[in-house]
C-alpha cells in the first residue's frame, strides 16, 4: 500500500488537479501493483471520491472523532468520512499527537470509532529523535501499539504506520536495519496482542520518503508500503513512488 496523506494543503482546485493528474497516470502508465489510498483535507473528500474511486484508487480521512455523533464542534464522525466514500482513516499521526494532545487511550478508542464505520484505520506509532537517541525507540513503539490497539479489529482491518517524528518532513529517513527492526518489532507486537495474529498485517514506513530514496526503503524486509507527506503533493513524486510496485 502506497498512502498520501495531504495533511492540512491545497485548495479546491489544487485537490482536483492532483487528483486528475494522478487518475491519468494511473491510466496510461500501467498500474503498481500496491494498493493506493489518497487522503485529502476533510472539506474535499466529497469532490474527489469520484475522480479517485474512478482511477481504482481509495479515499481515506486524516482522523475522525472517538464518538460516533454529537456535539463535537469542527470534529468529523467515522461514519461522514464513509459517507464521503472513504475506506480509510489516518489515526495517531504524530501531528495529531502533538499538536492536539491526542493520547493512545483516545486513538484507541478512534481505531474502534472507524472500524464501527465499517473504515481500516492506518494506525501511526513512531518515537522521537531523544527517545531514539536514549535507546528507547522499541520500548516507546510497544507501549503506544499496545495503548492505541482496541481490542476488536484484525489485521484486515488494521494498517500500521511506522513514522519516527524525526524523520517527518525533514528529509531525514532512518536506516534501512533501524527500519526493519522496527517493522519485525511491530509485526510480532501486533500478533501476540490480537487473537487474529499478524498474519496479512501491512506495516508502512513514513517520513521524508521521496521517488529517490522509496526503492531502497520499499526492499527492507518488513515494509509493505508507505505513507508519503511532502512528496505526495507532487502528482509525478508520489507516482514515481507508487512505480515502485510495478518494476
Ligand atoms: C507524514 O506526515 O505522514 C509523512 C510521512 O510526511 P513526510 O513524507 O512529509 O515526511
Amino acid at each position: 500500500m502506497v498512502a498520501a496523506n495531504w495533511k492540512m494543503n491545497g485548495l479546491r482546485r489544487d485537490g482536483r488537479d492532483l487528483a486528475r493528474a494522478l487518475a491519468r497516470l494511473k491510466g496510461t502508465a500501467g498500474e503498481p501493483a500496491c494498493d493506493i489510498v489518497v487522503c485529502p483535507p476533510a472539506a474535499l473528500l466529497f469532490e474527489l471520491r469520484d475522480d479517485l474511486l474512478g482511477a481504482g484508487m481509495a479515499l481515506g480521512g486524516q482522523d475522525c472523532h472517538a464518538e460516533d455523533k454529537g456535539a463535537h464542534t469542527g470534529d468529523i464522525s467515522a461514519e461522514l468520512l464513509a459517507d464521503c466514500g472513504c475506506e480509510y482513516v489516518i489515526l495517531g499521526h504524530s501531528e495529531r499527537r502533538a499538536n492536539h494532545g491526542e493520547t493512545s487511550a483516545l486513538i484507541s478508542a478512534k481505531v474502534a470509532a472507524a472500524r464501527r464505520a465499517g473504515l481500516r484505520a492506518i494506525l501511526c506509532v513512531g518515537e522521537s529523535e531523544a527517545e531514539r537517541d536514549a535507546g528507547r525507540a522499541l520500548a516507546v513503539v510497544g507501549e503506544q501499539l499496545r495503548e492505541s490497539l482496541p481490542e476488536a479489529g484484525t489485521s484486515a482491518e488494521i494498517t500500521i504506520a511506522y513514522e519516527p517524528v524525526w524523520a517527518i518532513g525533514t528529509g531525514r529517513t532512518a536506516n534501512a536495519a533501524d527500519i526493519g527492526e522496527m517493522h519485525m518489532h511491530i509485526r510480532q507486537l501486533f500478533g501476540q496482542l490480537k487473537t487474529g495474529g499478524e498474519s496479512g498485517l501491512r506495516v508502512l514506513y513514513g517520513g521524508s520518503v521521496k521517488a529517490e530514496n522509496a526503492s531502497e526503503i520499499l526492499t527492507i524486509a518488513g515494509v509493505d508500503g508507505a505513507l508519503v507527506g511532502g512528496a505526495s503533493l507532487s502528482a509525478e513524486s508520489f507516482w514515481n513512488i507508487c512505480a515502485h510496485y510495478g518494476r
